[in-house]
């Protein structure tokens, strides 16, 4: 049997055809998705959208050089911008805010989505947000609470990389939404629908039990407050891109 070669580039735009087609995973315009090959990231660009987005929608990065952000506690989003336009291999869109997030954590294929699951998951405080991550999903999904798009959530989940448990497969970022992780597109994707469908299971069955007016678990609020697009516009006047 012969095995055909698969353009990695080529699985991950089809992937990012599959998450921004579904209204469960991403609000229009958002989320985004990367896959490493060697010492290279090649991460959506800046400025498209994952429903119709091509092989120039990808923007081609030095993972090596992308490393250096790890160990930086201060840096404003425009020097952040600069920095990862510098670590660009070849022409192509710009660097997006949320390139860290997939710089930073190790794994080869990633999805990043904007999904009102976890936004309403997570539309309450963080004790009750993080208890709810963990008894859903045990230790395969990490609880990060908020913090904005852009340098901030840059520097959180550098600071966390080396905590993540061997067996997760994503991360609940609250308020914002899921980074899911796998050794390649499909993997990804399965592991992301089905975290999604959990939660949805979750919000589903809470309400069903306040509306029989059982004790229910705490449960999430079920539309979320704000996007992190809204909450990125109000923390830096509109300067955010992804
Ligand atoms: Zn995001």
């Amino acid at each position: 049997m012969t095995t055909a070669s698969v353009d990695p580039l080529d699985t991950i735009v089809r992937l990012s055809r599959l998450v921004g087609s579904d209204p469960r995973l991403v609000q229009p315009g958002g989320g985004n998705t990367s896959i490493k090959v060697g010492e290279t990231l090649l991460v959506k660009g800046s400025g498209t959208d994952l429903r119709t987005i091509g092989r120039d929608g990808f923007t081609t990065l030095s993972l090596p050089r992308l490393a250096a952000l790890a160990g930086v506690d201060e840096k404003s989003d425009a020097d952040m911008m600069r920095f990862m336009a510098g670590c660009m291999l070849a022409d192509g869109p710009a660097p997006s805010v949320e390139t860290p997030l997939h710089s930073l954590l190790p794994h080869r294929v990633i999805a990043h989505t904007h999904d009102v699951a976890t936004m309403s998951l997570t539309n309450t405080a963080d004790p009750s947000a993080e208890r709810l991550v963990a008894e859903l999903f045990e230790g395969q999904i990490v609880y990060v609470p908020y913090c904005r798009p852009g340098f901030p959530l840059a520097r959180a989940v550098g600071a966390m990389v080396g905590r993540i448990p061997p067996a997760a497969t994503g991360l609940t970022l609250a308020h914002h939404g899921l980074v899911v992780w796998g050794a390649d597109a499909e993997e990804t994707h399965q592991r992301l629908l089905g975290v999604v469908g959990k939660i949805d299971e979750y919000i589903a069955a809470s309400r069903r039990g306040r509306l029989r007016g059982r004790p229910a678990p705490p449960s999430p609020a079920l539309t979320p407050t704000a996007s992190p697009e809204q909450r990125a516009r109000g923390a830096s006047g509109g300067a955010e891109r992804r």
